[in-house]
């Protein structure tokens, strides 16, 4: 199978030298194996996203030939590319993963956790969500949608461990019991980012996802999402990032 990967920015920033070498890596891994370089812009905190860096990217990549062949302004089969155009997606792949029991709605006050959350904090304590929502009676969910009372879709995390083969570190394997449930529907009715890239990355195909070693944290709860969905777990190569002299990350 020829290869099918991606970069993926959130243009809430200029394109920087680590983002750059990313794309790099991707391009140069599709055009040596004859496969295809996807562009696909992940712009949905749109709080912190703007066209303007939007505009920058694509100018960005151009400038530094990296052509993608499918993503904003050559379409594709899989389009759209923006994620803000997509939301339709998230929401009912959201809704299939509550209908086969791997998400439950969440109708907990993101202020109340977040207090909850400072108080265990501030007690040396760590703290989790407790599932309390998982034992609402399932008349008594129906009621508070139907009264269009906001609330958050959480992924239920199984139990056991999450492993993947990262083709730079060899295997990195996570115990479930320290992944919460994470959100994947915030109450604003937006998808995470968790969701969102999962959803896209299945859709388009993706066979590698190569990206900075600032998402290893990430991919546990990612490979919980492709086997909930019954998708295929891509590969994963996370390359390391460009540090400055003061050994931080570079900002965009
Ligand atoms: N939009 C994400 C970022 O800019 C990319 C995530 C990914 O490559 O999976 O960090």
């Amino acid at each position: 199978m020829r290869p099918r990967v991606r970069f993926a920015p959130s243009p809430t920033g200029y394109l920087h030298v680590g983002g750059a070498r990313t794309a790099l890596f991707n391009w140069l891994y599709a055009r040596r194996h004859g496969g295809t370089f996807i562009l696909r812009i992940e712009d949905t905190d749109m709080e912190r996203s703007s066209t303007d860096m939007v505009t920058a990217i694509f100018d960005s990549m151009t400038w530094l030939g990296l052509n993608w062949d499918e993503g904003p302004r050559v379409g594709g089969p899989h389009g759209p590319y923006f994620q803000t155009e997509r939301l339709d997606k998230y929401r009912a792949a959201a809704q299939a993963l509550i209908a086969s029991g791997h998400a439950y709605r969440c109708f907990c006050k993101p202020d109340d956790l977040k207090a909850e959350r400072a108080a265990a904090e501030a007690a040396g304590q760590p703290w989790n969500y407790d599932r309390r929502c998982t034992t609402l009676a399932p008349d008594d969910v129906a009621r508070r949608i139907a009264a269009g009372e906001t609330h958050a879709v959480r992924f239920l995390v199984p139990a056991g461990t999450t492993a993947f083969d990262d083709l730079v570190h060899g295997r990195i394997s996570f115990d479930n019991t320290n992944i919460e449930d994470f959100v994947i529907i915030r109450s604003d009715t937006y998808p995470t980012y968790h969701l969102s890239v999962v959803v896209d990355d299945v859709e388009m195909q993706i066979t590698e996802v190569v990206r900075g070693d600032d998402h290893i944290s990430n991919t546990p709860k990612q490979v919980l999402l492709y086997e909930a969905m019954g998708a295929p777990v891509p590969k994963f190569a996370h390359v390391p990032l460009i540090l400055g002299p003061d050994k931080k990350r570079l900002s965009k």
